[in-house]
C-alpha cells in the first residue's frame, strides 16, 4: 500500500515536473508532439522521453530510478543500463576547474541530506568514459510522500554548452577591447596633464577649465575600462589569485590607515571595531586584571583581491554618505570571519538590494545622478569573495544608512600554519592563540 502511495506520489511529481517543464518550453516557442492522449501514464512516459532536456529520478537512496533519453545521451549512459546505479556514477560532475563534486557541493546529494531544492547553473557534467564535458544547469529537487517521508528526487539537466562559449566570447571581446583601448587612453592623460601643467606649457584660465573637464573624463574612462577588463576576467576565471593566508585583523588596521584619507577629504569619521562594536582593534582591553586576548582571524586569499573588495566597498561608503561616519569592522566565529563597511549615508531601498550585486546595476535616483560610477564594483567584489567561497550581501536602511557584509571560511591557527610560511600579521607583532583555542 505504501508502495503504492510512494508511486503515485513520484509518478504525480514528474507529471508536475514535466507540465511545468512543458509550459516554460512553449513559452519559449518549442513545440513537443505528444502521441497519447494527456491524461494517460503512457502519454507521460512519452512526454518525459520526447524533451530535449535531460530528466533523472533518484530513489531515497541516490539510485537512478528513471533516466529519459535525452538525460541517457547528456551522460552517455543507456537509460537502461542506469537504473538502480548511484547518482554519482552516472551523473559525474566538476567546478569551472575540473574539480569533482563531493558531497557537499553535487546537487542531488545536498537535496537527499537537507530535503530542499537545489540548483547549479555553472556545473560540468562529464560523459560516461570521460569523452565530453559539458556546461549544464541543473535544477534538483525533492519527492515527498504525503506523510511527509522523502521519496526520492527529480532532476532537470540542460545543456548549455553554447550558451557559455558565448559568454565567453563576449568576456573575451570585452577584455580584449578595455585592454587595447587603455593604452592610447593613458597617453590622452598624459598630454592632458602635461598641457595643465604651467611648468610647461601657458594655457589660460578657460582652457585649463576645459582641459581639467576633459582629464576627468579620461580618467573616468579609465577606471570604467579597467572595471571591464578585471570583470570580464572575473567571469571566466582569469583573476590573478595568489591566496596566502592572511591575518585580518593586522591586515584591515593598516588598510584602514589608507582609506581614512579619502573619507577625511569629505569630512566622515572613520572607527574601525572588532569584535563587540566599538572595541578598538589596537587597544589590549583590561577586564579586572585578566587580560582579554583578541582573537586572531586567519584567511586564505589573495591580499590584492581583498584589498580591492573592502577598497571598493569602503569607497562607495564614502561616496554615498554625505555626512557622518564609516566603520570597517571585524569579527567572527570558529568557522567564519566576518568583515564589515558601514555608513550612515543615504542608504539603499529594498527594491534594490537583491539586484546590486549584478553587472551595471546602478541605483537611479536624484541622489545618486550626481555621482560618478560604472556599476561593476559591487559585481566584482561579489565574484572575488566567490573565489574564495564566501559570501556578500547588504542590510540597508534607506536615509539612514547601509552595512555590507563579507563571511569568508575562517583557517584554525594549526591550519595557517600549515599553509605558512607568509603569514601577513599586524606589524611587529606575534602570532596569538585565538580566545576559541
Ligand atoms: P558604482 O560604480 O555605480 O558605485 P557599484 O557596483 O559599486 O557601482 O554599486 C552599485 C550601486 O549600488 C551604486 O550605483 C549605488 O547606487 C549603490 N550603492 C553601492 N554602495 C552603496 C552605499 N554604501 N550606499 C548606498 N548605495 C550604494
Amino acid at each position: 500500500m505504501i508502495g503504492l502511495v510512494i508511486g503515485a506520489g513520484v509518478v504525480l511529481a514528474i507529471a508536475c515536473v514535466f507540465m511545468w517543464w512543458l509550459s516554460s518550453r512553449s513559452s519559449s516557442g518549442k513545440a513537443v508532439k505528444v502521441k497519447a492522449a494527456p491524461h494517460s501514464l503512457a502519454s507521460n512516459n512519452d512526454i518525459l522521453q520526447a524533451v530535449s532536456d535531460g530528466i533523472v529520478t533518484l530513489d531515497a537512496k541516490g539510485n537512478i530510478t528513471m533516466l529519459n533519453t535525452a538525460a541517457g545521451y547528456l551522460t552517455g549512459w543507456e537509460p537502461a543500463d542506469a537504473i538502480g546505479i548511484d547518482h554519482a556514477l552516472v551523473f559525474k560532475l566538476c567546478d569551472a576547474k575540473g574539480n569533482p563534486y563531493d558531497a557537499t557541493t553535487n546537487p542531488f546529494s545536498q537535496l537527499l541530506q537537507d530535503r530542499k531544492p537545489h540548483r547549479d547553473d555553472n556545473t560540468t557534467l562529464v560523459t560516461k568514459g570521460s569523452e565530453r564535458h559539458l556546461s549544464v544547469s541543473l535544477s534538483a529537487s525533492p519527492l515527498i510522500s504525503e506523510n511527509g517521508q522523502l521519496t526520492g528526487a527529480v532532476g532537470i539537466l540542460r545543456d548549455v554548452s553554447e550558451e557559455r562559449k558565448s559568454e565567453r566570447q563576449r568576456a573575451e571581446f570585452i577584455s580584449t577591447a578595455s585592454h587595447e583601448m587603455r593604452t592610447p587612453l593613458a597617453s590622452i592623460e598624459g598630454y592632458l596633464a602635461l598641457a595643465m601643467n604651467n611648468r610647461v606649457s601657458s594655457i589660460d584660465e578657460k582652457a585649463k577649465g576645459y582641459l581639467t573637464k576633459a582629464h576627468e573624463a579620461t580618467q573616468h574612462l579609465g577606471s570604467l575600462f579597467q572595471d571591464l577588463l578585471t570583470s570580464a576576467k572575473a567571469e571566466d576565471g582569469r583573476l590573478i589569485n595568489h591566496p596566502e593566508v592572511i591575518e585580518m585583523g593586522g591586515f584591515l588596521t593598516r588598510l584602514s590607515e589608507d582609506l581614512r584619507f579619502v573619507a577625511q577629504k569629505k569630512n566622515l569619521a572613520v572607527e574601525f571595531v572588532v569584535g563587540v562594536s566599538g572595541a578598538n582593534m589596537n587597544a589590549q582591553p583590561e577586564i579586572g586584571s585578566v587580560r582579554v586576548v583578541q582573537p586572531l582571524y586567519y584567511v586564505y586569499a589573495d591580499p590584492e583581491r581583498l584589498r580591492e573588495v573592502i577598497t571598493n566597498l569602503f569607497d562607495n561608503a564614502v561616496k554615498y554618505t554625505p555626512s557622518g561616519k564609516i566603520s570597517l569592522g571585524l569579527t567572527g566565529d570558529d568557522n567564519v570571519v566576518q568583515m564589515y563597511v558601514k555608513d550612515t549615508g543615504q542608504g539603499i531601498a529594498a527594491e534594490d538590494v537583491p539586484h546590486l550585486f549584478q553587472k551595471f546595476y546602478r541605483i537611479d535616483n536624484s541622489d545618486t545622478r550626481q555621482i560618478g560610477g560604472t556599476g561593476l564594483g559591487l559585481f566584482i567584489c561579489r565574484k572575488i569573495v566567490e573565489l574564495y567561497n564566501g559570501r556578500i550581501w547588504v542590510e540597508s536602511q534607506p536615509a539612514k544608512g547601509s552595512t555590507f557584509f563579507i563571511n569568508l571560511p575562517r583557517l584554525s591557527r594549526d591550519h595557517a600554519t600549515q599553509l605558512g610560511p607568509q603569514i601577513t600579521k599586524p606589524d611587529n607583532q606575534a602570532p596569538q592563540p585565538t580566545a576559541s583555542e
